[in-house]
């Protein structure tokens, strides 16, 4: 047996135990709270979820869904401009220096491709197996960090680094940022 494949049916068992819950704003009285609204229809383990209510007078809750619907409808997704030019930063225009985390282990703005798949593909795992870690929640939605592992390119072993993200409604991640720090 390969180890993709004991790693698929590893991922299968930890997904399976899990409960989701889907966040659910809900319109009373006056209030139109923005925070809470970037939450509605986005989609927690359960036990890693923002905690209702978020404030005075919010009357949002929290509601199970079936862990099917998010193994077949969770998806990652990454603009290809978050790696060419962002992260590579060829022409030294956004100064942010993430690049030389990196370059370091071998890997250019050539690799934005498959650094892209890469990414979302072990987002998408993380996420579905419960491990990410809430960030800041403001207006623009709620964000979580995800922890990726890859190997070096210009050497043997493995690095890992933080990857950011904002939870969508649906069961969606996009990436925020693609290095958040080792
Ligand atoms: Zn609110
Ligand atoms: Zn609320």
């Amino acid at each position: 047996m390969n180890k993709e494949f004991l790693d698929a049916v590893k991922e299968s068992v930890q997904i399976s135990q899990q409960t989701w819950v889907k966040w659910q704003h809900e319109m009373m009285g006056i209030i139109h709270c923005g925070s809470c609204l970037a939450l509605h229809d986005c989609w927690f383990v359960f036990g890693n979820e923002p905690i209702a209510p978020l404030h005075e007078k919010c009357h949002c809750t929290t509601v199970a869904i079936p862990t099917s619907q998010v193994k077949s409808r969770a998806k990652a997704t990454s603009d290809y401009s978050k790696y060419d030019p962002y992260l590579f930063d060829p022409k030294n225009f956004y100064k942010h220096g993430k690049n030389k985390a990196f370059e370091s282990w071998g890997y250019s703005i050539e690799d934005s491709q498959w650094l892209q798949k890469e990414i979302e593909k072990q987002g998408r795992q993380q996420y579905l197996s419960g491990n990410y870690e809430l960030g800041v929640l403001n207006l623009q939605g709620q964000r979580i960090s995800i922890r990726v592992t890859i190997p070096r390119k210009n050497g043997t072993g493995e690095v890992s680094f933080i990857t950011g993200w904002m939870v969508k409604p649906g069961g969606k991640i996009k990436l925020n940022t693609p290095y958040g720090g080792k």
